[in-house]
């Protein structure tokens, strides 16, 4: 049996695929070179576009694969699996229990089998790793959110906070690097909650370390990360490890401290330029990146101008912005002062020139440094601190180079292989 599979959303989303294919490979299961038995859709509904694409997706499947099982989960299907019945879904499947989902693929049996998210108490564990390539690979280290932001439909769709105990962390990181893969991102839903559910209590740091450490000739790079976790000894503990990549995506979501109230956000600026400043000391040149929503209830031009200076004074390197987007049943959907569509993707787009000045800047300043590259291709790969980088000499897809940078090409930097780093792979010199 042959699978086409299409994933939305994500880096947990991405993961999850990855650990579904590996379910269905063990069961026998092909990827499709043409038309496929079986297609999948993992879903997701952050927004009300990714639900609108998750539709698309599923009519676009069943459009090239017409009598295929049509097998849809994720997100979206989590928070509305009625609308996914009606598009013809033969199994519906939530956000959880990707080995039961395996099972019913394999005994091709329609089902809709959507959970409550609140009841889930266990962390599923799934295969680690990719199935394609050997560059980077995926560790989920957690799953759910407690922390209800007023704009959010994540806690309703993915449940409370469970964490992989340090030992399984540890135990898959290893296997990865035995596998052969150069990085592995550790992901999360809220990895900043890492731990809460477990006996004792241990923290992100501590399941970064024992990642770090089981794999000390990989480098490890962090998933979005709310900024509440970053204090001085996080900062410390990382940065001694030695093959922690120096990149780090905060979730900043707004640049107001009234709009961050209101969003529920659990800091105010202060408290995040504090955090830019720890994670700099403890990683000289470091890039930092966010995201940012544009246009949230209320949001006055007043209130959008600060963010506009805030994120010339973080000085990151590149913020995702994107247009506030009303879920259904969430706090700030209820809220007065909800700002157009054009409004909202007026401010995406204001944001975007002061990002994209904030990242000829920080790529300005990597010219004439050294980085550490992992190769994607022959000629493309990214640093550590994620920057793409291109250079002219060949080099071994999945290998890491240091690359001293020349020049700046629109948003890639150009260089040239000077040595091969250390083992670890991040010691070269930083930006
Ligand atoms: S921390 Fe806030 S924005 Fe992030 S998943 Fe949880 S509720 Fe959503």
């Amino acid at each position: 049996m042959t699978y086409a599979v299409y994933t939305l959303g994500c880096k947990v989303n991405q993961y999850e695929t990855q650990a579904l294919e590996t379910l269905l490979r063990e069961r026998g299961f092909r990827p499709a070179e043409s038309k496929a038995d079986v297609v999948i859709v993992n879903t997701c509904a952050v927004t009300a576009e990714s639900g609108r694409k998750s539709r698309q997706a599923i009519r676009r499947l069943q459009g090239q694969n017409p009598g295929a099982l049509t097998v849809v989960c994720g997100c979206y299907s989590q928070l509305e699996p009625e609308a996914v019945a009606a598009l013809g879904a033969d199994i519906v499947f939530g956000s959880g229990d990707k080995h039961a989902l395996a099972d019913a693929i394999e005994k091709a049996l329609p089902a809709v089998m959507v959970d409550d998210p609140f009841q889930r108490r266990a962390f599923e564990p799934l295969p680690a790793g990719a199935v394609s390539g050997r560059t980077r690979a995926m560790l989920k280290i957690q799953d759910g959110c407690d922390n209800f932001c007023t704009y959010c439909v994540i806690p309703y769709t993915r449940g409370r906070v469970r964490s992989l105990p340090l030992e399984a962390c540890a135990a898959q990181a290893a296997q990865l690097a035995g596998e052969g893969f150069a990085e592995i991102v550790v992901t999360g839903i809220e990895i900043a909650s890492y731990g809460k559910d477990l006996p004792g209590k241990p923290g992100l740091a501590d399941a970064v370390e024992a990642i770090a450490q089981a794999a000390p000739h990989v480098r490890v790079h962090l998933g979005s990360l709310e900024p509440t976790a970053v204090t001085e000894a996080f900062c410390r503990r990382l940065a001694a490890l030695g093959n922690v990549c120096p990149h780090f995506h905060l979730s900043l979501q707004s640049g107001c401290d009234d709009t961050l109230r209101r969003m529920h956000r659990k800091y105010d600026t202060a408290a995040f330029l504090a955090v830019c400043g720890r994670l700099r000391a403890a990683f000289p040149g470091c890039a930092l990146t966010a995201d940012l929503i544009c246009g949230f209830p209320g949001e006055s031009e007043a209130d959008f101008a600060q963010t506009l200076a805030f994120l010339e004074r973080c000085g990151f390197f590149y913020v995702h912005a994107f247009p506030y987007s009303v879920r259904p049943g969430t706090k700030a959907a209820a809220m007065p002062g909800q700002l157009t569509r054009e409004e909202k993707e007026a401010r995406v787009r204001r944001a975007g020139e002061v990002i994209a000045r904030l990242q000829r800047a920080y790529l300005a300043g990597c010219v004439g440094k050294a980085l550490p590259v992992l190769f994607e291709n022959a000629r493309e790969g990214h640093g550590d601190n994620y920057c793409p980088v291109r250079i002219k000499e060949q080099a071994v897809r999945g290998t890491v180079e240091n690359v001293r940078i020349t020049a700046v090409d629109g948003d890639v930097l150009l260089g040239e292989v000077t040595n091969r780093p250390e083992p670890i792979a991040n010691t070269g010199e930083k930006v």
